[in-house]
């Protein structure tokens, strides 16, 4: 019998590229649940075509337009509100979990459905920034050893599959790529005025509006670097980053004997999750590119000076507790801030800092804990912000 799959955020990027992928599998996979945040639309157009048992509408306003416009057919279990992503991750139809939302508002769906006893294929790096301790327990503690956790992100995807279940006292240090994003070569003196338009044109990927900023902050590569320290259970200190702006080398591991593995594909988001929805076994893809076709791979170290998203995400994941929920709250307001045009680039980073350094962090005993430092860190960047932003209207 196939697996049965849901597919969280199925209306973005990641969601699309897991739908193409489930395609491919002719049957070995069935859709059984699908969920967005607001657009029923889409998702009645995605149902049409997969069948789902059910679906969820997180945002309840668009939860009871859809069911007032009957969007989806009496087949169909439409949940809606506040508890619907995490009963449809807990489903009985349900074996395997994809999370592609984004935000913090992932975290509770994959703790549900580890609970659940599903596998989850984990897009939404931020369930494991804002609640690694959460998770990796509830995932039954060495991921490499449980199978219950498996990475899509694709530098942790590449990095899975270099290890491959060997011990981990065997790696010396792990190396994430980063593309360097739009601004890798703009003066810092340039970055304030850099606006949303240059900061969406991501060089290499194609990917949702919240992490393509954040992949021109370097926060994507800090929140990357949490990610990491909680799925291969390594210290900070032997986690790192370099720049590869051709984005063919998605992640490398150093053995303790001085051996560096590394993977190589297109930046393409399908390449990881068919190893995901595969596993344990293989399944067919695309053939590789021909090297001698490939642009030349040049490495860079990060400059964290024009971009300290990097370095204060990795302070917030080595202090530890609360302190990482923190930094992502403030930055996932931040870059709305500067999606609407209220704050300049840099700016990004300084609410980041000041939030941070007003927060008395705590240890994580719960995802209730958790939602609240959530909820404290999100009004306090929107308040520090427009204190900001009337002083500079006095000056
Ligand atoms: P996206 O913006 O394209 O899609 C996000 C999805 O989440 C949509 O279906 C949306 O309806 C849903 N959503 C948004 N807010 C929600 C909320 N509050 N509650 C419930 N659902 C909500 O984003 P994306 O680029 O697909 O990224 C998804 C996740 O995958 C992020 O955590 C991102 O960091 C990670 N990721 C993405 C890529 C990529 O190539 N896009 C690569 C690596 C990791
Ligand atoms: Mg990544």
């Amino acid at each position: 019998m196939s697996d049965g799959l849901v597919v969280l955020g199925a209306t973005g990027s990641i969601g699309a590229s897991a739908l193409d992928v489930v395609a491919e599998m002719e049957g070995r996979i069935r859709v059984v649940g699908l969920s967005c945040h607001s657009s029923w639309r889409e998702l009645a157009t995605l149902a049409a075509r997969w069948r789902p048992a059910a679906v969820a509408i997180a945002d309840e306003t668009a939860w009871r337009e859809a069911r007032d416009a009957g969007a989806f057919g009496p087949a169909v279990r439409v949940l809606g509100g506040p508890f619907a992503l995490t009963e449809l991750s807990a489903a009985d139809e349900a074996d395997v979990v994809l999370n592609g939302i984004v935000g913090a508002a992932g975290l509770a769906a994959t703790l549900a459905a580890l609970e659940a006893g599903k596998r989850v294929a984990l897009a939404n790096k931020e369930s494991l920034v804002v609640g690694g301790e959460l998770v990796v327990a509830a995932a039954g503690g060495d991921l490499q050893q449980s199978g219950r956790l498996l990475p899509v992100d694709s530098e942790h995807n590449a990095i899975w599959q270099l290890i491959a279940g060997r011990p981990r006292e065997e790696i010396r240090r792990i190396v994430l790529t980063a593309s360097g994003g739009p601004f890798r070569l703009v003066p810092a003196e340039r970055l304030a005025h850099v606006t949303p338009e240059e900061a969406l044109a991501h060089p290499t990927w194609n990917m949702g509006p919240k992490i393509t900023i954040d992949s021109a902050t370097l926060a994507n590569k800090g929140l990357e670097i949490i990610e990491a320290h909680h799925l291969f259970g390594l210290p900070y200190d032997r986690l790192d980053v370099i720049v590869h702006p051709q984005s063919i080398v998605h992640g490398l591991v150093e053995w303790r004997d001085g051996a560096l593995f590394a993977e190589l594909g297109e930046p393409d988001m399908r390449a990881p999750i068919r190893s995901v929805l595969a596993w344990p076994d293989r399944m067919e893809g695309p053939a590789a590119a021909d090297l001698a076709d490939l642009a030349t791979l040049t490495f860079e170290r990060p400059d964290s000076d024009r971009f300290p998203c990097l370095a204060l995400a990795r302070a917030a994941g080595k202090s530890g507790g609360t302190t990482p929920a923190v930094f992502n709250a403030a930055n996932e307001i931040a870059v709305e801030l500067f999606l609407e045009r209220r704050i300049a680039f840099p700016e990004i980073a300084g609410l980041c800092a000041r939030v941070l350094e007003t927060h008395e962090p705590r240890a994580v005993d719960s995802l209730a804990a958790l939602l609240e430092t959530d909820r404290w860190a999100r009004e306090e960047t929107r308040r520090q912000a427009t204190r900001r932003g009337r002083a500079a209207s006095r000056r």
